[in-house]
């Protein structure tokens, strides 16, 4: 069977066949399988779902990412390999991912020995839930890398379609949970008590005025409430009030002014009012900032394998990739996947041509960057292979 054919069905068992976040025990066995069937060498560092192989010999190393895990979807996108259990579905494209670094992974197989150095292959799990990268760096998945790259298909974009780009690619993901405490009272004396909806309702109003006047104009935040619960009848005010939302930054500078910011607007404003504000804060991942060199290569080699290199924004959406970009450098980038549907729908359909000319340029970038890395080595002699190990720590 050839490479393109493999690939595609690799893609088809992993799409009908879905599992959730830190459950992909069966993707774990299917992927060690075509691995092996090629001969990959595969590191047991006993991570609990996710596989971790190689191909290739001694330094440097160069890391390629892909994530594993299905999202809680029930299918309805119109094809005939839809999601064979009605509890998952690969609506993030995470199959494709994994599809696509497998091709890679044999292309570069077939080339072993001409490799200038060594390609490592995380086949993630867990990136829904922001786990999983951290979980890998726990088991020393980036022990001795020297770069990472990662990427994202993305359904705006077409098959032949690019894009990244240098600094922030993605957002701060912070979860927030807020508490207004009042006294409660018989609505008709609210002089009796101290009412928490008033409060919060002027809370998340106040909340507002931290992107429009507390952060400069060309910086970008969003404070999002979703959920405001307060009461259970109409004539008692009652004695508390829980809001729950999300915080999106770029930056760890805008990051912490919000923060810092938001606490003083939730305590202030609620005791201005008589009450209690209190808020608590949940760092989720931080954001992809990729490195302009390496972004430059990959733009590079993009145009010469036939992708059209477009600009984009930065997203302020979330992306785990970003813990790996805290020890070794790097890129994240998208691939155009031509869906109708956005990531996350029920009927998110991905173009099934994008795997072939995706998995071909993870094989030339690869190469490339290891011809890169080869070269700033033997130019640096602080980056030695024999001091390699010890730079992520
Ligand atoms: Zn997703
Ligand atoms: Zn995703």
């Amino acid at each position: 069977m050839s490479i393109d054919d493999t690939i595609q069905t690799l893609f088809l068992e992993l799409h009908q066949n879905p599992e959730l976040s830190n459950q992909e025990f069966e993707t774990t066995k299917r992927i060690r399988s075509y691995l092996e069937k090629a001969g990959i060498r595969i590191l047991e560092l006993g991570a609990k779902t996710g596989v971790i192989a190689e191909v290739g010999q001694g330094s440097p190393v160069l890391a390629i990412r892909a994530d594993i895990d299905a999202l809680p979807i029930d299918e309805q996108a119109e094809c005939d390999y839809r999601s064979k259990n009605n509890q998952a579905m690969h609506a993030c494209g995470h199959d494709v991912h994994t599809s696509i670094l497998m091709g890679a992974a044999y292309l570069l197989k077939a080339q072993e020995q001409d490799l200038q150095g060594t390609v490592r292959f995380l086949f993630q799990p867990a990136e829904e839930n922001f786990n999983g990268a951290l979980e890998l760096i726990d088991v020393g998945a980036l022990n001795g890398v020297d770069a990472i790259f990662g990427l994202h298909n993305n359904p705006a974009l077409t098959i032949n379609q690019m894009t990244s780009c240098a600094g922030p690619f993605s957002a701060n993901v912070d979860r927030i949970e807020i508490t207004v405490t009042g006294v409660g009272a018989h609505a008709a004396r609210p002089e009796a008590g101290v009412d928490p909806i008033v409060i919060g309702a002027q809370i998340v109003t106040a909340i507002q005025t931290i992107v429009s006047r507390s952060i400069s104009g060309l910086d970008a935040a969003v404070v999002s409430i979703t959920k405001f619960l307060a009461g259970n009848t109409w004539n008692v005010i009652p004695e508390t009030v829980e809001m729950e939302g999300t915080v999106r930054t770029l930056t760890p500078q805008v990051r912490e002014q919000v923060k810092t910011t938001l606490k003083t607007i939730v305590e202030n404003i609620a005791a201005g009012m008589g009450g209690k504000g209190e808020l608590r804060w949940f760092d989720g991942p931080p954001s992809v900032i990729n490195v302009a060199s390496w972004v430059e290569l990959a733009k590079k080699v993009a145009q010469q394998v036939g992708y059209e290199v477009i600009d984009v924004e930065p997203s302020l959406g979330g992306e785990d990739f970003a813990h790996y970009l805290h020890h070794v450098p790097g890129a994240f980038l998208n691939l155009g996947s031509q869906s109708d549907y956005a990531l996350h729908h029920p009927k998110f359909k991905i173009d099934r041509d994008m795997i072939m000319p995706a998995a071909n340029y993870w094989f030339e970038l690869a190469k490339a960057a290891l011809t890169t890395l080869h070269s700033s080595l033997n130019s640096n002699p602080k980056n030695s292979p024999e001091n390699s190990s010890e730079k992520n720590h």
